[in-house]
């Protein structure tokens, strides 16, 4: 999405006036990736999923202020079914320890990182490393959970694949954190029936998609629709996407969805 369609969308947006009683009998459960620093310019033009340090304080500022009551409270992906809000972040990068992070527990706001074995793996520095996963897991509040092994998009396997990719994640991530690993978030959003049964019988009990929606009574916990975050979401932007003032715009997504990286 360029700059123009941003700031159309945002006009729309702005406008679209969004029943209360709406607002508070759904959850909405935020989808990040990456929090670049403020000098990493390049990045934070480049990359619709990698959101300036200064944004992603202000949104910290608005999610924090409206934690102190109920309707807006954070929540985790697994409590059971209430309003409020979920904080995701997507592939483990290494900024959603040395930045993201520390915001957060300031706070006291609790999120889920599900993380991808291979870019951990991998050695490339924009991800986090084993040591660092291991940190980042035993911070108050946070969640470890899985996105597929080698992130690959698990409607396209085949079946023993399937298993495969949901079973090496889950083993490969308790055995780093010595934790139970129970939530994960599928690969660029891709999943389907066979995907959510494999899930199940393989232990997950929630998976996240990368569909837009609201969480709400009815939503099957292994296809909860979370709320996209982009790089030029300023705190406005993200309280409009809070209110369901961009759900307008979920529909439209598919094409952007599947050409991302997510
Ligand atoms: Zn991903």
């Amino acid at each position: 999405m360029n700059l123009l369609k941003y700031r159309v969308a945002q006009f729309v947006s702005a406008a679209n006036l969004v029943s209360r009683r709406d607002k508070q009998n759904s959850r909405r459960v935020l989808m990040y990736h990456s929090v670049v620093k403020n000098t990493d310019l390049a990045m934070q033009k480049s990359d619709i999923y990698a959101i300036s340090e200064t944004y992603f304080n202000s949104h910290v500022n608005v999610l924090a202020r409206q934690n102190n009551s109920a309707p807006d409270k954070v929540v985790s992906l697994e409590d059971s079914y209430s309003a409020g809000v979920s904080i995701t972040f997507d592939d483990g990068y290494k900024d959603t320890l040395t930045i993201a992070a520390p915001l957060l527990c300031k706070n006291n706001l609790s999120f889920h990182v599900f993380v991808t074995p291979a870019n951990v793996i991998s050695g490339d520095g924009k991800y986090l490393s084993e040591a660092e996963l291991t940190t980042l897991s035993k911070l108050p509040g946070v969640t470890i959970g899985a996105h597929g092994f080698s992130h690959r998009h698990l409607n396209s396997l085949h079946e023993t694949e399937i298993i495969e990719e949901l079973t090496s994640s889950k083993q490969w991530l308790e055995n780093l954190t010595q934790k139970a690993v129970t939530t994960m978030s599928y690969p660029h959003g891709a999943f389907n029936s066979q995907v959510k049964e494999i899930a199940s019988s393989v232990g997950y009990l929630y998976a996240a998609t990368s569909s837009w929606g609201r969480y709400q009574v009815g939503t099957e916990p292994l296809e909860i629709p979370r709320i996209d975050v982009w790089n030029l979401d300023n705190q406005k932007a993200l309280k409009q996407k809070l209110n369901g003032q961009w759900d307008w715009i979920g529909k439209s997504l598919s094409p952007l969805q599947e050409t991302s990286k997510q």
